[in-house]
């Protein structure tokens, strides 16, 4: 490739680069494209007798944002890599579209891929490196040219062009792998941990920016992460993986509001749990938990039966410090632990010698939320904001 490929740092006007429609984000169209639904139907993986991913179906929407989310070992990476091809499923099917591509090699699926170590080819430049799907695809010099200097610009590199990897920053080399995946126009992206290898404050301002690709771009793309902040920041749907099976799929807002076991409850955030027996049975689904400390907690939920065991969950920024004339309930300890964190301040309380909970209080101004260690304390919560789950959830 000659050095002028990067001449004009302008978005230029869009034409069919390969064929395919122009790209959607640039033009300001951002429509979500019908060729981007990912269907997998009773997908199986088995390494001999163990079973990686045991029988998973799972719709994704065309132009949907879903993150695979789960433990170490839990299936999520196997279950991207069976989309893309990498991996053949044991038993089950995998839908792009409407094109069955079980069977399909990972080179004819037409899917973007990013991987964690950006798995850039260190001997050709940056510009090379991106126009690299489309030299495979047979695609003019022109529209070869005109394609890179659009997806460098997407990713907010459009003066790098003629350096080699080396010559970029870890975040730099994931955008430009990014644009190598993105120039080909795939209905579909798929992410295996791509912001992992990051610090902190990359990793964030990276998060908006893919947000922002996607948004713009209108494609599906697939995330798997073992980050929960950035699954929940990034995603229209989370999914989270326990064992090889799906646990939970929903919304960012739905997983850590209303989790459905204990699992997910602990997995995303930080949860406290009472765990104790319910007695004092009252109409419209109310008792009293007695925990195994012996606190007495008002409870309500949908199976609520005398001498069933339970565990109380409530998340440590619902939870009232002193201020709780607010609070349904309210409970007496002292200060255990104090972590001043800047943004928050984290307390350990313990109610009983066998119940202790976090507390979490924003440092905002004009409040007083510094307590000393020892001190006595009241907390306190609304009873919508304690969920209850059988002691097997
Ligand atoms: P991590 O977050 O650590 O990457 P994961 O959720 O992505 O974990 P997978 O990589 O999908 O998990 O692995 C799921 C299970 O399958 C693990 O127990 C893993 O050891 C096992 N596994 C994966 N690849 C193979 C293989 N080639 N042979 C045998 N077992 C494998």
């Amino acid at each position: 490739m000659k050095n002028d490929l990067h001449e004009s740092h302008a978005v230029p006007r869009l034409g069919l680069a390969h064929g395919r429609r122009p790209l959607a984000g640039l033009s300001g169209a951002g429509e979500k494209r019908n060729d981007g639904a990912v269907r997998l139907r009773n997908l199986t993986k088995r390494y001999d007798r163990f079973c990686a991913v045991d029988d998973v179906s799972i719709d994704i929407a065309a132009g949907e944002f879903v993150t695979m989310l789960g433990p170490s070992g839990s299936g999520k990476t196997t279950v991207l890599n069976m989309i893309s091809g990498l991996t053949e499923p044991t038993s089950g099917s995998i839908w792009i579209g409407d094109r069955d591509v079980t069977r399909v090699g990972p080179q004819h699926r037409g899917l973007g891929v990013v991987f964690q170590n950006y798995a850039l080819f260190p001997h050709l430049s940056i510009a090379e490196n991106v126009a690299f799907p489309l030299r495979m695809r047979r695609v003019g010099e022109a529209d070869i040219k005109r394609k890179v200097a659009e997806m460098l610009t997407l990713v907010r590199l459009p003066d790098v062009w003629k350096r080699m990897p080396s010559q970029l920053s870890g975040g730099q080399q994931q955008r430009v792998a990014l644009a190598r995946a993105l120039i080909f126009d795939p209905p579909v992206l798929l992410l295996d941990e791509p912001l992992s290898a990051l610090d902190k404050k990359l990793r964030e301002s990276m998060q908006f920016e893919i947000r922002e690709i996607h948004r713009k771009l209108g494609l599906t793309v697939v995330n798997v992460t073992h980050d929960q902040c950035e699954a929940l920041a990034m995603s229209d749907r989370v999914i989270i993986m326990r064992d090889g099976k799906v646990v939970q799929s929903g919304t960012p807002q739905t997983l850590y509001e209303a989790p459905t076991s204990t699992f997910v409850a602990d997995f995303l955030g930080t949860s406290n749990f009472l765990c104790g027996t319910l007695h004092e049975i009252g109409s419209n689904g109310t008792g009293v938990l007695i925990t195994e400390g012996g606190l007495r907690c008002r409870v309500s939920g949908s199976d609520v039966h005398p001498g069933k065991r339970v565990r109380l969950m409530l998340r440590p920024e619902r939870i009232m410090l002193d201020d709780v004339q607010d609070a349904d309930q309210r409970l007496s300890g002292y200060v255990a632990e104090v972590a001043y964190t800047g943004e928050l301040v984290r307390y350990r309380v313990v109610l009983s010698d066998a119940d202790l909970i976090e507390v979490t209080l924003q440092n905002r101004k004009g409040h007083s939320i510094q307590k000393e260690l020892g001190s006595a304390v009241t907390v306190g919560w609304r009873i919508e904001d304690a969920h209850l789950f059988s002691e097997v959830d």
